[in-house]
């Protein structure tokens, strides 16, 4: 049965307020369902240890990005094995906004999935088209090549720390969200790439991220290849993040 994930992509926001008033509502509201959702907060790095601390075993950590390296002189770079060490069993990789203002290549996404999954984390590789190449009709292309480039050295073994996470760019911040079938139709094309590359797709989980809100992620949710959500702007209120946490239709 594939996991069904909705994480929390706090960006470059909170602070030791945020985690005392956020982490605890959301810890004990989580325990007054069982829809089967695995719910995961992903603080800023200098968060982590707060977080591991009050998140409970309902609640998993993850960090935003890794290194491309395990360790050594890289100032300012945080590894894999340090967020493992720390408590964080996920790692966000290749986020359109790592790729987009820090320049982040397909390239080194795809060394950052090696340091991920060496390190027992769960790599969620971010993945989007922009607004030109979506109007241009290449928005499948594009798609389809991040995935198979970031994870062109995942071996038979990790395939199921994989998860794929499928943000039009277009999307992100915006309060545009893709509908649901078109979000449906892409999630469908990255299972069969997932396939093409001797991946067991249809065990992996694949979120769907961009302007997720609580009124529109059960529409989001419902369909047959999107197993949850990548959340941005409304993981930073509580309500909202439990309300989409809520809104993945339960174990059947
Ligand atoms: C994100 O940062 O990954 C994201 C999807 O942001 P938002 O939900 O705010 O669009």
């Amino acid at each position: 049965m594939r996991r069904k994930i909705v994480a929390g992509n706090w960006k470059m926001n909170g602070s030791k307020d945020l985690v005392s008033n956020l982490v605890g509502q959301v810890r004990s509201e989580l325990a007054s369902f069982d829809n089967g959702v695995e719910a995961v907060i992903i603080p800023p790095a200098l968060f982590v240890g707060d977080v591991v601390e009050q998140a409970g075993e309902k609640l998993a950590v993850g960090v935003q990005n890794v290194a491309c390296w395990g360790s050594g002189a890289y100032t300012g770079e945080i590894s894999a094995a340090m967020a493992r060490d720390c408590g964080c069993g996920f790692t966000l990789v290749g986020h359109s906004e790592r790729r987009q203002l820090f320049g982040e290549t397909d390239e080194q996404v795809a060394t950052k999935v090696g340091q991920a999954l060496t390190s027992g984390l769960v790599a969620v590789v971010c993945v989007g088209e922009t607004l030109e190449e979506r109007d241009a009709g290449k928005a499948e292309d594009v798609v389809s090549r991040q995935v198979r480039k970031a994870l062109v050295d995942v071996g038979s073994e990790s395939w199921r720390q994989v998860v794929i996470a499928y943000e039009p760019v277009w999307a992100i911040g915006t309060g545009k969200t893709a509908t649901a079938d078109d979000a449906q139709a892409m999630h469908a094309a990255i299972r069969d790439v997932l396939m093409s590359l001797g991946a067991p797709a249809d065990e992996m989980s694949l979120l769907y991220g961009g302007s997720v809100k609580a009124d529109n992620a059960a529409a989001l949710f419902a369909q047959p290849d999107i197993d949850g959500g990548l959340i941005g702007g409304a993981s930073l209120d509580a309500n909202d993040f439990v309300s989409i946490c809520r809104a993945v239709p339960g174990r059947s």
